[in-house]
């Protein structure tokens, strides 16, 4: 059941919380926060609102029309698992003060307005989601110190020994290179920490499927998360993040959901499973389709792969997302479906259970603002849905291994956010629809990613450049 307000206020009390801390989320899809003391925190601040100023958050309002409002959504409350004082924690949507609109640059108002836009096409009433976001964990941030690769870089030689385990005295073994899936401890050192992570997450009401290492064996793992709606998803997703780092510090680690820290090692991915529903049964389910597909299920797939590259705009959000996305590690590079095929962009995960028929984009990463992903996601389905958008047929052989003239004419995913930019400005009509997403939140997007990430990256001297023409 839902938390009402009136249910908020009583948590206060009866725990005796200090501090109610409200959050919310930029463009880029990181969590922003400010706390007030509890006493301070009524029913008034449901209905009301709280001010604050917009101009300095990223992708928000310019500083001449910086007021806005932060409206808390009872239901996303939870006691903060890390604070030493007892806080609230709850996150916030963006209003305009003066009308009272929703913020059309708000994230999680975009992810809403997804919702209640697939219900209204009368496709599905709910969208479930479950992204798999993977993580490396450090315990020695060796960056801006390595010997090969210069500054600023990991390589996969030194990482190895970043497990968690004490390399003095040199114990003369060290996990074979693409190994750490999934050999026992005392090889998997961090099973602990994840346990740790796990049960902060279930604690926080965030439910957990399972948790393993991952293939990168200089500490990777994931922890698979239970599906659900939209929303709640990626406020899961965001509250994942925030529990994964804060669990790596609180025993000396760090945490990173950069898609590609190592070179020659697994990126993190962040693949995203999908399923639609309505009056209660699994829209993407026919037994005698293809994969256990429905035909709906193909057309969200042929709006999936027509509108991909523009999607990566979302999905593989950072210039590091392109370095993950090429052969060779599991993550994939081709533009086609598979029912089997870890290559292809998208899999059908094998299941002979009705309800849990999805099909799985693996081409997104982490830096993805999951709210927008998610709800770009949808309205791309929607299109294919709409518009009996037929895929490509499905390639179920290893992609990597098929003969030149065979991968002639298979789409690859784009080579660099920059490209991917460039494909979210040319196809985005289908995220305006229903006035899902606005045009100014597009531009904006846009612009911040080009400015400050696409040239950002390209104007500093690179650290493989100092390896290459230091001594020319
Ligand atoms: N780490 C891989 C990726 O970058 C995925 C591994 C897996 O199949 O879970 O997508
Ligand atoms: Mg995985
Ligand atoms: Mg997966």
């Amino acid at each position: 059941m839902a938390k009402t307000a009136k249910d908020v206020l009583n948590l206060i009390k009866e725990k005796e919380l200090k501090f109610v801390d409200v959050k919310f989320v930029d463009v880029p899809g990181t969590w922003q926060h400010f706390t007030l003391p509890a006493h301070r925190f009524t029913e008034d601040n449901f209905t009301e609102g709280m001010p604050f100023d917009g101009s300095s958050v990223r992708g928000f309002q310019t500083i001449d029309e910086s007021d806005m409002l932060l409206v808390p959504d009872a239901d996303s409350a939870i006691i903060d698992p890390f604070t030493e004082i007892p806080t609230l924690s709850i996150i916030a949507d963006v209003e305009d003060p003066i009308t009272r609109e929703k913020y059309p640059r708000d994230p999680r108002n975009i992810a809403k307005n997804a919702e209640a836009y697939l219900t209204s096409t009368g496709i599905a009433d709910t969208v479930y989601l479950g992204p798999e976001a993977e993580f490396y964990v450090f315990n020695d941030i060796r960056y801006g110190q390595t010997a090969n690769t210069g500054f600023y870089a990991i390589d996969s030689d030194e990482a190895a020994w970043n497990t968690g385990r004490d390399e003095k005295p040199n114990l003369g073994y060290k996990m074979r290179t693409k190994e750490g899936y999934f050999p026992v401890p005392p090889s998997d050192t961090l099973s602990d920490l994840r346990g740790e992570m796990v049960m902060t997450l279930l604690e926080a009401g965030v439910e957990v499927d399972v948790h393993h290492h991952e293939v990168g064996n200089a500490g990777q793992g994931e922890i698979g998360l239970k599906y659900n709606t939209l929303v709640k998803m990626a406020d899961h997703l965001l509250l994942h993040k925030y529990i994964v780092k804060n669990v790596a510090a609180q025993n000396g680690y760090t945490a990173t959901f950069m898609p590609k820290p190592i070179f020659q090692d697994n990126g993190s991915g962040m693949h995203t499973s999908v399923s639609m529903w309505k009056n209660g049964s699994n829209v993407f389910y026919d037994e005698k389709g293809y994969g256990g597909l429905s035909e709906t299920a193909i057309y969200y797939i042929g709006g999936i792969l027509k509108h991909a590259k523009a999607l990566l705009a979302f999905g593989a959000a950072s210039t590091n997302s392109y370095r993950r996305l090429v052969p060779g590690y599991e993550a994939p590079i081709n533009l086609v479906y598979s029912a089997r095929n870890r290559s292809a962009a998208i899999r059908i995960p094998v299941t002979q259970n009705p309800k849990a028929k999805r099909v799985e984009f693996r081409a997104p990463d982490p830096t993805a603002n999951p709210y927008l992903l998610f709800s770009a996601l949808v309205m791309a389905g929607i299109d294919g849905i709409q518009n009996k958008i037929m895929p490509p047929a499905p390639v179920d052989k290893d992609i990597y291994e098929l003969a030149p003239e065979e991968k002639a004419g298979i789409a690859q995913t784009p080579g660099s956010l920059a490209e991917s930019l460039d494909a979210l400005e040319a196809d985005h009509d289908f995220l305006l629809k229903g006035d899902v997403f606005t045009k100014s939140l597009i531009e904006t997007y846009i612009d911040y990613k080009r400015v400050r990430e696409v040239e950002g990256v390209a104007l500093r001297p690179h650290p493989y450049e100092f390896y290459l023409y230091y001594d020319c």
